[in-house]
């Protein structure tokens, strides 16, 4: 018995301090994939909202994507990790966001008994991209220009905003976005006390192929000097995490969302799980 009292007590100062904080949450991976994990994630969301944070979640959903085109008999290719788009493929990415996605896991969180309102980077003209660098090699691919977090804030003041990670340009032409890049301009623009990436490995490694290399703690300053020699998607995943920092999040954290509740125990546990990163 002591021992659940024990957790209950080292939850409590996190939970005072985390009174009225907004927490962005960037979800994917196994966590998004698996069933007993989506449960697990969807109770943890719940519960995050019933003690008073205001969780505001950002999805993408790369792997259901790559299995629609598939089906569809679309050709899937990716350069320097970002998918290579035209405009079919960018209309594919929208429907199994927005259209399965999205609604999947507002309906989940509405049952576990809190409402939530599903956005796309269009709704409210939350997001405004532009094309990327190389957008000849990759086509209609986009990053972020300006966020518009007003929508964010009406509806977050009653609902959990679950955003989808698809947007338009000015011109209402639209793109793939990186739900990292999304997740990490979104916590900046509301000044999130937190920003939390689900991922499928442990956190950021120092040497990508072990797992034991985990490193668990990093300043802004250290992670921008290593971003360079960074490859895969946790490029995304760390800029995410300075963007996060310097729009003035107290910390970012990269956690193996094939553990299930891995955000509660980041969030309301001495031993944090992953990596974090501060200023
Ligand atoms: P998601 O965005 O859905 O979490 P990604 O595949 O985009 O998943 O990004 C995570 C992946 O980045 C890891 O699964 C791993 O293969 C790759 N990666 C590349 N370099 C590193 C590193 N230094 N540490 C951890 N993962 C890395
Ligand atoms: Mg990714």
């Amino acid at each position: 018995m002591s021992t659940n009292v024990d957790t209950l007590l080292e939850a409590l100062p996190y939970i005072k301090d985390f009174h009225g904080r907004t927490v962005v949450i960037k979800y994917g991976g196994a966590a998004m994939r698996e069933e007993s994990l989506r449960e697990a994630f969807a109770t943890d969301v719940v519960l995050l909202k019933y003690v008073g944070l205001k969780p505001v979640v950002v999805h993408g959903g790369g792997p259901e994507i790559t299995e629609h085109m598939e089906r569809l008999g679309l050709e899937v290719r990716f350069h320097e990790g970002l998918r290579v788009s035209n405009e079919e493929t960018v209309e594919v990415a929208r429907m199994v966001l927005l259209g399965k996605l999205n609604t999947d896991i507002v309906q989940r969180l509405n049952r576990h008994g809190q409402p939530a309102v599903g956005l796309s980077g269009q709704d409210g003209s939350l997001f405004e991209v532009a094309p990327v660098a190389n957008a000849e090699q990759v086509g209609f691919v986009g990053t972020i220009e300006r966020v518009d977090v007003d929508v964010i804030h009406h509806i977050a003041a009653d609902y959990i905003p679950v955003i989808a990670s698809s947007a338009a340009d000015r011109e209402g032409h639209p793109y793939n976005v990186n739900a990292d890049e999304a997740a990490g301009k979104v916590a900046a623009a509301l000044g999130a006390y937190k920003a939390i990436f689900l991922t499928d490995v442990v956190g950021w490694l120092a040497d990508p192929e072990d797992e034991g290399s985990l490193i668990t703690r990093a300043r802004v300053d250290e992670v921008e000097a290593k971003l360079g020699d960074v490859g895969g998607g946790m490029r995304p995943k760390l800029t995410a995490c300075v963007d996060a920092i310097n729009g003035g999040g107290q910390s970012a954290h990269i956690v193996d969302g094939r553990r299930p509740h891995s955000l509660l125990l980041e969030l309301f546990t001495d031993a944090g799980i992953g990596t974090m990163v501060t200023s």
